[in-house]
């Protein structure tokens, strides 16, 4: 047996075979010393994770922190490991490599305990009514990178869907066409559920798409959006939903984009197609947007603050960053954070927390005194964000 030590991500317990990105990951415990985000999305039925190197902040470690995996993070076992039998400790944070009977029995033992008591986590956070210090309800939604995540989500006690991050619902290869597009939107579960328009970043490129952010998209290729916006209006025949603009900052483009939409609702109508209620909003995602929150929401009816990019943009230091000074608990970002949710609430608008501040469930109650009154986390979370606030 070897064993090797790293940092825990997602605590768990699980065995199998170490594999690389790219084989078949299902019952087996993918590892590589950087996973692409093309390869984090690809990633399927894994029983764990193990990598050498992802820096929290990533859009690589958010697509894997959704998996709800175990996960260790900072090991060195490439490529020599691959192909062996692997113990994966993520409670004590310890690779087991050739592990001996007695450690894969006791890995059984544990993973069977573990199994039991996320059955009875989602249970009591599904009995709780999550709430603020001054007893006003918080909602807790689910953000989510694909469909097969959202059973979690409910189980978990979700209310709804406070951010589908539609970018990756492309494969590397295409953006799907708006049949697929439809059909996706529309199988979205709960009231109101919030879509976010594609939003391509230099971490998370789209097939096919000039490289910039967000719905700067819009003045390059309004084709690509047009597909979208034709898949939201066509679902929205069946179930009212949110649209959300991303990386916005100026009320301008929010007018594009309705113009945009609007060309696309009266194209429906004249082929004969329904559509129903579309409620457009914001992510709030530079200091920028949220110091000029006032305007915005003259053609916003919501807003989805995102904690990743704001504080990206607010300190100046990369996502990808692994020097320590990415940090979403940095006090200019929360108090950005608090004077969005003061001014949404003003005004009567809607304002969600998503993002790595919103998924720090040690946090959860400090964003609640601070005025948010709804967080959106990846599916694994929901049930401790609800308990920590129940
Ligand atoms: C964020 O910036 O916090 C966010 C939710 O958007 P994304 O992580 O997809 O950039
Ligand atoms: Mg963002």
């Amino acid at each position: 047996m070897k064993h090797w030590a790293g940092t825990v991500r997602t605590p768990g317990m699980a065995l199998g075979t170490l594999c690389e990105p790219g084989q078949d990951a299902r019952g087996n415990i993918v590892a590589a010393q950087e996973f692409t985000l093309a390869q984090a999305l690809a990633v399927e039925g894994a029983a764990g994770i193990v990598t050498g190197h992802t820096p929290p902040g990533s859009h690589v470690a958010a697509v894997l922190g959704a998996l709800g995996v175990p996960w260790l993070d900072g090991l060195c076992v490439f490529p020599d490991g691959y192909g062996h039998a692997a113990v994966l400790d993520a409670l004590s944070g310890r690779l087991t490599l050739d592990p001996d009977e007695t450690c894969v029995q006791n890995a059984r033992t544990a993973a069977r305990a573990l199994a039991g008591g996320l059955a009875s986590l989602r249970e009591r956070a599904c009995r709780v009514r999550p709430s603020a210090p001054d007893g006003a309800p918080v909602k807790v939604l689910a953000t989510l990178n694909d469909l097969s995540q959202a059973s979690a989500a409910l189980a978990g006690g979700a209310e709804g869907v406070g951010l589908l991050r539609s970018e990756f619902l492309c494969g590397s290869e295409a953006i799907p066409s708006e049949d697929a597009q439809t059909w996706a939107y529309r199988s979205l579960p709960g009231p109101w559920p919030v879509v976010r328009l594609l939003d391509a970043a230099g971490d998370k490129p789209l097939p096919g798409c000039p490289p910039v952010r967000g719905i700067r998209l819009l003045a390059c290729r309004p084709d690509l959006l047009r597909t979208q916006m034709r898949a939201l209006l066509r679902a929205s025949a069946e179930k009212p939903l949110r649209i959300c603009y991303p990386f916005v900052t100026s009320p301008q483009e929010l007018r594009d984009a309705r113009q945009l939409l609007e060309t696309c609702r009266e194209a429906l109508a004249r082929e004969g197609v329904p559509t129903g209620r579309l409620e457009p909003g914001a992510m709030l995602e530079t200091p920028a947007a949220v110091l000029t929150l006032r305007s915005l929401a003259e053609e916003a009816s919501f807003f989805c603050l995102g904690s990743g990019d704001l504080t990206q943009h607010t300190l100046g230091v990369d996502r990808g960053d692994a020097g320590g000074l990415y940090d979403p608990r940095h006090p200019a970002v929360l108090r950005l954070t608090a004077l969005a949710a003061r001014e949404a609430r003003r005004l009567g608008k809607d304002l969600c927390v998503c993002g790595p501040l919103a998924e720090d469930v040690g946090m959860a109650r400090r964003l609640a005194a601070l005025g948010v009154r709804a967080l959106s986390v990846s599916a694994p979370l929901v049930p401790h964000v609800r308990l920590a606030l129940g």
